[in-house]
């Protein structure tokens, strides 16, 4: 037997009445058959939600882990009647089964639940995506140098990004071939979202348009890098 605290980032229906479970915890992802959690009856059908938290009790059996108890510790309830909220949350799944593995569960699995917690208690589901999609990026070693330029290091006269080098550009190092040019608001919004702790993770919202504008380009950087698609984000 075993038990395990987690987040369930994949519940997919498997034969009639059961589900395929993936359970995200601080130190990797397990999965397990959870039987008879088709069934509206199911005493553990609430904790194989998607993007539930609970605590797992597992058994070995030839076929693998399977269920034998499952208790809820935190479900989205108000975020599934908002229709915003749900889009998002269908975009954070998508990023954490696919992006997030074994060696970087330890990083993401604390910031995921603050973040489903944010957007349950009615919080700007955008912001808090866009967010939560710089902090996967940087913990797959995407991440972007916002701290000055990524070729001089000089903190003065940032008016590029460059996704090659992987960072802020200055006005001396730009190459107009292959920098992005940016002004100074998207500038301060991707300093902000690379660098914000959990702790301040409600401190700034942004408009809906600056984010979906940022969520498509990082999207895009981060899906070649990966050579990985993101197909959520076009529901978004
Ligand atoms: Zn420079």
């Amino acid at each position: 037997m075993k038990e395990i605290e987690g987040i369930v980032i994949q519940s997919n229906r498997y034969r009639e009445k059961d589900k395929m479970v993936s359970v995200l915890t601080a130190d990797g992802v397990y999965s397990f058959l959870a039987r008879g959690t088709m069934k509206l009856d199911s005493k553990n059908r609430p904790s194989v939600e998607i993007l539930t938290q609970g605590r797992y009790l597992l058994s070995y059996t030839k076929d693998g882990l399977s269920l034998r108890q499952g208790e809820t510790i935190f479900s989205l309830n108000k975020a599934r009647q908002n229709f915003a909220a749900i889009r998002t949350l269908s975009f954070i799944e998508e990023l954490t089964y696919k992006f997030v593995t074994k060696d970087i569960a330890h990083k993401i699995y604390d910031l995921l639940l603050k973040i489903l917690q944010c957007i349950e208690d009615g919080n700007d589901c955008y912001t808090l995506s866009l967010i939560y999609l710089a902090k996967v990026i940087e913990a797959n070693g995407y991440g972007l140098f916002v701290d000055g330029c990524v070729r001089c290091g000089s903190k003065e006269n940032l008016v590029a990004l460059s996704y090659i080098d992987g960072g802020f550009v200055c006005r001396n190092d730009y190459r107009e071939s292959e920098d992005l040019p940016i002004g100074e608001r998207k500038l301060k919004i991707i300093r902000y979202i690379f660098k914000v702790g959990q702790v301040d993770l409600l401190r700034v919202s942004f408009a809906k348009e600056e984010c979906l504008e940022l969520i498509r380009d990082l999207c895009s950087f981060f899906s070649e890098a990966t050579s990985t698609r993101i197909n959520s984000i076009k529901l978004l």
